[in-house]
């Protein structure tokens, strides 16, 4: 029978619902449950593909080629299972959908409401494939109370009424400010949060409280009591050092025990799951706690201000110094900064990272990054538009051809880089990509496949001539075209597409660690299971650091 766990959040943005609702996943995983992760996001994008990193972060890939949000990258990383597009839904879409059906006449001239024509499509993506898993967790998107996220918390009351109570838990994200000049945490923000849901229909059965100090019993009590929680279901979720850490917090707090409880869940062996937890989560929590050594590792890009833009970046590298026994710290340095501020900043650095990105702003202030990098022999990693820009760096100042560039900066010069349409119809891909079609729908998306040559540095760090890995990109590199000019760079194409015509790979053999990849790696990473290109990126920094 699929059970259903609602995560909402109050009283303000940013509290983490997404990693609360990974960590739910995560340990009802490691309780041996298979789970479904979904997201619905309140806003009318139909993707976030089309949003700016600065505002709303990072676009995460799925293997599908779904552009998603970030929270995706939690719940893949925290669970270690495979999202897909059907696990993502967006008032934009919904809409969309709705008018199609409309314009069709689906709706036998009925006049189209939220209740119940929304309604009823956003119960059918939650309800969608659910009998799969015995858990979807559905983390519903925005702050109770805004507008946009009405439909979703309506259809919830009607899931209550159609499923019944013991099918559904609904988790309350909520914040307690603790007021310095009173010494106090603050109770009545979640007090109105909880009560706008109530009026809504839709009683909280766990309240899981952020807060930056421990929270005491007489504050469990009161919210409880005016909330109508159990006391036992006031769960605090304390401010964290490091993400990784929450799950195993959450569970001393009995989070997931007491949904267990809430479904009657056979919980005859906790002693037996505590242990299996506690060679998980609480193996990882005392590596993260023993990490003693540091490596300084640069990322240079145009959304520096805005760490969420990075958050696959991070994390994956964050997971590469867990292979290597060190801890990552990033030193951010804004691309638009003048040459000898950027050299300044990358003096003391063992590695760096040119991650991806998208238009002509920045790019010069990157190149320069990379001539240092190969001129200097500090471990280097391109990811993506970084890949790319290796690629132009090497042409221009190794080859001498200064006007090498990318169709994506200029009209101008020697296309190093440049749109292609081949590989959609090669690929068998639906989306044929046209230079003059809109910017939604005209990248290459997606999981694809890409064949390694033996005894490449690619090949010593994958450790396999076929790999997978996740694109996002409109632009590639014009292999054929410039296959000399190539050469007298340098610059060795290690990992092709399956029909060898795209470039996905890139190296130098003149340097003691530089790799550029097309595609984005990050995307795969996993804090058990760091991905190879980062533990072999961090370890070539490490090793610096020590010379
Ligand atoms: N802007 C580049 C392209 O579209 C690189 C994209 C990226 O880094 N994700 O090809």
């Amino acid at each position: 029978m699929a059970r259903f766990i609602f995560v909402t959040g109050g009283v303000m943005s940013s509290l983490g619902k997404g990693i609360a609702a990974s960590c739910i996943g995560a340990l009802l995983r490691s309780r041996g449950c298979s789970i479904k992760m979904k997201k619905l996001d309140p806003y009318i994008n139909v993707d976030p593909g089309t949003m700016s990193p600065y505002k709303h972060g990072e676009v995460f890939v799925m293997d599908d080629g779904c552009e998603a949000d970030l929270d995706f990258g939690h719940y893949e990383r925290f669970t270690d299972i495979v999202c897909t597009a059907a696990d993502s839904i967006t008032t934009g879409r919904i809409y969309e959908k709705v008018i199609r059906q409309e314009r069709k006449g689906a709706y036998l001239g009925s006049d189209i409401q939220v209740i119940p024509h929304i309604t009823n499509e956003i119960k059918e993506f939650i309800l969608h494939d659910s009998d799969t898993a015995d858990f979807t967790i559905c983390e519903i998107g925005g702050t109770v109370g805004d507008i946009e996220s009405f439909p979703y918390l309506e259809s919830l009351r009607q899931l209550l009424l159609d499923l019944g109570k013991e099918r559904i838990i609904c988790v309350h994200l909520t914040y307690l400010p603790f007021i310095k000049m009173a010494g106090e945490l603050k109770t009545k923000p979640t007090q109105h949060s909880v009560k706008q849901l109530q009026s809504i229909g839709i009683q909280p059965d766990i309240l899981l409280c952020r807060s930056e100090i421990p929270i005491n019993n007489e504050i469990k009590e009161k919210l409880a009591m005016f909330c109508s929680v159990k006391k036992e279901n006031v769960i605090t979720a304390l401010d964290s050092d490091n993400i990784y850490l929450i799950p195993n917090q959450y569970h001393k707090e009995g989070l997931d025990h007491r949904i267990c409880q809430h479904f009657k869940m056979n919980l005859d062996d906790e002693a037996g799951f505590n242990e299996v937890l506690q060679g998980q989560w609480g193996l990882l929590e005392h590596l993260i706690s023993s990490l003693t050594e540091a490596v300084t590792i640069a990322v240079i890009g145009k959304y520096t201000k805005m760490k969420d833009a990075y958050i696959s970046l991070t994390q994956a590298m964050m997971h590469g110094g867990f292979a290597n026994n060190v801890r990552v710290n990033i030193r951010w340095i804004n691309a638009e900064d003048s040459f000898p501020e950027i050299e300044r900043q990358l003096m003391d650095v063992t590695g760096i990272i040119v991650p991806g990105g998208f238009s002509a702003r920045g790019t010069e202030g990157k190149i320069h990054t990379i001539k240092h990098a190969r001129e200097n022999g500090i471990p280097f990693f391109g990811i993506c538009l970084g890949m790319q820009l290796a690629v132009i760096e090497a042409c221009r100042n190794v080859a001498g051809v200064s006007n090498a560039t990318s169709r994506e900066f200029s009209d101008d010069g020697e296309m190093v880089i440049d749109f292609m349409e081949r590989w959609a119809e090669e690929q068998g891909s639906t989306i044929v990509r046209k230079k003059s079609e809109n910017k939604g729908g005209t990248m290459r998306l997606g999981s694809y496949e890409c064949i390694i040559t033996e005894d490449s540095l690619a090949h010593r760090i994958y450790g396999s001539t076929q790999i997978k890995e996740r694109h996002r990109h409109r632009y590639e590199v014009s292999l054929e075209r410039y296959e000399e000019l190539f050469k007298a760079a340098g610059i060795v194409f290690s990992g092709l597409s399956k029909d060898g015509k795209l470039a996905e790979i890139m190296e130098r053999r003149d340097h003691v660690f530089f790799i550029g990849t097309q595609a984005h790696p990050e995307f795969k990473s996993k804090p058990f299971s760091p991905h190879p290109l980062f533990s072999a990126f961090i370890r070539a920094a490490s090793v610096k650091g020590m010379n």
